[in-house]
């Protein structure tokens, strides 16, 4: 296959890069809740021994449908990408840190209350993988799509500066692969990184 029969694919992330979100993950430490992590302290937390997350809040599609605030400018930005890329074969997805959510319905009406045509967009959960970090799982899905060699592009909408950091570095692992970056700052500016 040369380069130019190829697409591309873009992927973005959910907490405070679709949607603003308050749900908080748990650290357990012999059977007890040993810390409490906002979205941002989650991204960058590293499990010590013993440690493992609970996602509970997570999980739950009526805590995120409830609680979720739309970031107007990167949604806006997705929704023009879900609609011509999908027309000429790039594809889009959907890598969040979470896990498996407990009602799938309620959680994709989150996304169609803001006009996101959620069905052409498959979600990764990559908290069902289990790494020590959020980054380190999401890198195992990036690499699952880079490695069917069927995109010369490839783009993540991500707030999270380790998760930028980890995408952009497998540059060096698929050299023949445009990776751009697009930091997302709480107003909702985006910011491009180029690997
Ligand atoms: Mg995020």
């Amino acid at each position: 296959m040369n380069t130019s029969s190829k697409v591309g694919l873009t992927i973005f992330d959910i907490d405070e890069t679709l949607f603003h979100t308050t749900a908080k993950v748990q650290v357990f430490k012999d059977g007890k809740v040993n810390k409490i992590l906002d979205n941002q302290q989650f991204n960058s937390y590293q499990l010590k021994k013993g440690e493992s997350f609970d996602y509970g809040q997570f999980k739950s599609a009526k805590i995120f449908k409830e609680t979720s605030t739309p970031i107007a400018k990167v949604i806006k930005r997705a929704k023009r990408i879900i609609h011509f890329a999908t027309r000429k074969g790039s594809k889009v997805i959907i890598v969040t840190a979470r896990q498996d959510m407990d009602d799938k319905k309620l959680f994709k009406e989150a996304f169609k209350a803001q006009g996101i045509d959620i069905g052409r967009v498959y979600v990764e959960r990559a908290g069902n993988i289990g790494k020590k970090t959020a980054s380190a799982n999401k890198v195992v899905i990036f690499k699952k799509y880079l490695d069917t060699a069927r995109y010369a592009r490839i783009r993540l909408f991500d707030d999270d500066k380790n998760n930028l950091k980890a995408f952009l570095s497998l540059k060096r692992e698929y050299p023949n692969v445009e990776f751009t970056g697009y930091q997302v700052f709480r107003s909702g500016n985006i910011k491009k990184l180029v690997a």
